[in-house]
């Protein structure tokens, strides 16, 4: 018949249902808190994360199409002038001789110096010039049947829409610019044309790497290689004809780097600075990234709903199930890999898995979810001390119990081992029935007076009531008295007891408990023996300590229970089913004492093969009062 449960405690399908009744609510929890910090807006934070890993991208390799001619400040010295429509026509001549596929003008027309003659005829010259276009931001509608031009005198310079986008107003608000436009109301613009020219697959816009939907445009991430990644021209060169091939067949992007007007520079993921990258430079990454179609790919929302879901379940279970101090160990791991795989994503495929949320999502589960776990750790503690305070009044009452009764027994025991003592010694003819009886009467009140002072010593020990009264004594003299009274019990089976005593110092020691613990440990090897068997008792000096064994022939101990036969009460399988009677308390008691004088008892056996229990003591001190 089943035992009914114990009351508080729960059965096996009681105990799996809460089970499940747990994990059910830590999954809500998680996915609450999950779906609660994906709505957050984090494009900053994101960007920022983003920014790094770009930072610290290897530089892939660029295509090598496109070239920038710059008009800096050593142009202006040099040619003694502002950039003005004669120098412009001079330069743009100079570059058409060399063959480029596309010239693209990445200048405000109106800060050009020079007369409307010499303008107009610029525009006109470079209507000519086939594959040239002035970059623009602004963009066409659908169906619009306008064109972007300019007034006179630039209205015959051929205009493209390749606007620049910078993170302003929207996402990340910090002015850094990481998308570009590929086409706007599914047309395409002027960088999209130009890079399907030499990369065809672009020209269908759906095999466009990262692209994304944004305000009725397509987008993508620009693959930003850092300042300086481009080969960059002066126009002294281009006019004193320094370059002479470098532009057959590419893009060539003339544009301003004077460091005087802010809006010819942008900020980029490599830097905030000011200065740090040229507008036309920006158009040569954005050709770059259509013509290797390397556009970084940046995983949905649902990925990222689902990433920090997986993030906070495992942040959840860590919080609520490990010890704190492994739980922190093994988020700090998890986050590192986490932070590793983003960057090796990115850096390896060009994927953006987003870090922001599940970073977040991991320090609000952490901190929402520990003071939940100290109340339910103070709970528990409480509950503890509770059942801890009755365990010892239990325990308090047992062992009361236990030595009030040991006491009470002691008097009838000692008792009969007088009147035995009588019978045995008085000269009264006994039939040999008799005398057989009184000595059984006398041995099982041996056992029996045995048996109590173990237990009243371990009553003793568990009221912290064991005292040591040191004396200094010569160990062997305590060794010889224990020999000679087992001496008897050892004949009686024809066992040997052999001893090899060196002479020793006297060392301060409880003579009482110490003759216990050396009693027990001779009556055991002769009570495990098998008969005509040997006992080696030694002593001897090793390194400060007197160091004494008793070895057997006996049957040994198994070595599953080698560490466990120094434990209150244990007794080896084997001699449990055996007729050798005992407590289990010997060793313990011995152990006990042994190290009061702050000595050590261990035991070396092999099953079938004989036990060595070997007791050391230190010779300077003996212990302290316990
Ligand atoms: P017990 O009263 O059972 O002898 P002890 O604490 O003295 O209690 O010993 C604990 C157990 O260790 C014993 O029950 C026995 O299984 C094992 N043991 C102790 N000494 C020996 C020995 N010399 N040989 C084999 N087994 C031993």
């Amino acid at each position: 018949m089943a035992l009914p449960p114990i009351p508080g405690q729960l059965n096996s399908s009681q105990g799996r249902s809460k089970q499940a009744a747990l994990i059910g609510l830590r999954l809500l929890l998680a996915l609450g808190l999950s779906i609660g910090i994906s709505h957050i807006k984090l494009d900053y934070l994101e960007s920022f994360f983003y920014d790094l890993r770009v930072k610290t991208k290897a530089t892939s390799p660029n295509a090598k199409k496109v070239a920038l001619v710059l008009f800096g400040s050593q142009s202006a010295e040099s040619l003694k002038s502002d950039l003005s429509a004669t120098i412009l026509s001079k330069t743009l001549l100079k570059i058409e001789e060399q063959k480029p596929r596309f010239i693209v003008v990445n200048l405000r027309l109106k800060d050009i110096t020079g007369t409307d003659l010499e303008k107009k005829t610029l525009s006109d010259m470079a209507a000519k010039i086939p594959g040239l276009y002035l970059t623009s931001n602004d963009l066409l509608l659908k169906g619009d049947k306008k064109t972007l031009s300019m007034p006179y005198p630039w209205d015959t310079f051929p205009i493209a829409s390749a606007p620049q986008t910078s993170d302003s107003k929207i996402l990340a608000r910090d002015n850094v610019t990481r998308r570009m436009l590929i086409s706007y109301q599914d047309i395409p613009l002027l960088h999209t044309i130009v890079a399907g020219t030499f990369n065809p697959t672009i020209n269908n816009l759906n095999n466009i790497h990262g692209s994304f939907k944004f305000a009725g445009s397509d987008q993508v991430y620009v693959d930003f290689d850092p300042p300086g990644s481009f080969p960059r021209f002066s126009f002294q060169d281009i006019l004193n004809s320094k370059v002479k091939t470098d532009f057959k067949d590419k893009i060539v992007i003339i544009g301003n780097d004077t460091d005087l007007v802010s809006s010819d520079y942008v900020q980029t993921p490599y830097s905030r600075e000011l200065a740090n990258m040229t507008t036309a430079e920006m158009h040569a990454n954005m050709f770059d990234t259509l013509l290797l179609n390397s556009a970084p790919q940046k995983m949905p929302d649902w990925f990222n709903t689902l990433l920090t879901f997986i993030i906070a379940v495992f942040t959840v279970h860590i919080v609520l199930s490990l010890k704190p101090s492994e739980g922190l160990i093994l988020l700090g791991e998890v986050l590192l890999g986490f932070i590793g795989i983003c960057y090796l994503s990115f850096w390896l495929f060009g994927l953006w898995i987003p870090m922001a949320t599940p970073i977040l999502a991991v320090f609000l589960c952490y901190y929402f979810l520990i003071p939940y776990r100290l109340i339910i750790e103070n709970r528990r503690s409480w509950e503890y001390y509770q059942k801890n305070k009755l365990l010892s009044q239990v325990e308090e009452l047992k062992t009361n119990f236990i030595s009030m009764m040991s006491h009470d027994l002691k008097t009838p025991i000692a008792r009969i081992q007088g009147m035995t003592n009588v019978i045995l010694t008085d000269n009264v003819a006994l039939s040999s029935q008799q005398r057989e009886a009184v000595d059984t009467i006398k041995h099982s009140s041996d056992d029996l007076l045995k048996f109590i002072n173990a237990i009243l010593n371990y009553g003793r020990i568990e009221s912290q009531g064991v005292q040591l009264h040191l004396q200094t004594k010569d160990i062997n003299n305590v060794l010889h008295e224990v020999i000679k009274k087992h001496e008897f019990l050892a004949k009686v089976k024809r066992i040997q007891i052999v001893s090899e005593l060196d002479p020793l110092f006297p060392i301060p020691m409880d003579a009482d408990l110490m003759r216990q613990v050396l009693s027990n440990l001779v009556e055991n090897a002769i009570k495990y023996s098998p008969e005509d068997t040997k006992i080696m008792v030694t002593s001897e000096e090793r390194d400060d300590h007197v160091v004494i064994q008793v070895a057997d022939q006996g049957p040994g101990i198994p070595q599953d229970e080698l560490n466990n036969i120094f434990m209150k009460f244990f007794r080896s399988k084997n001699v449990k089913s055996s007729q050798i009677k005992g407590s289990g308390l010997g060793l313990y008691l011995a152990k006990y004492f042994t190290e009061l004088h702050k000595g050590r008892i261990f035991v070396e056996s092999n099953d079938g093969k004989g036990s060595t229990f070997t007791v050391e003591l230190p010779m300077e001190q003996g212990g302290s009062h316990a």
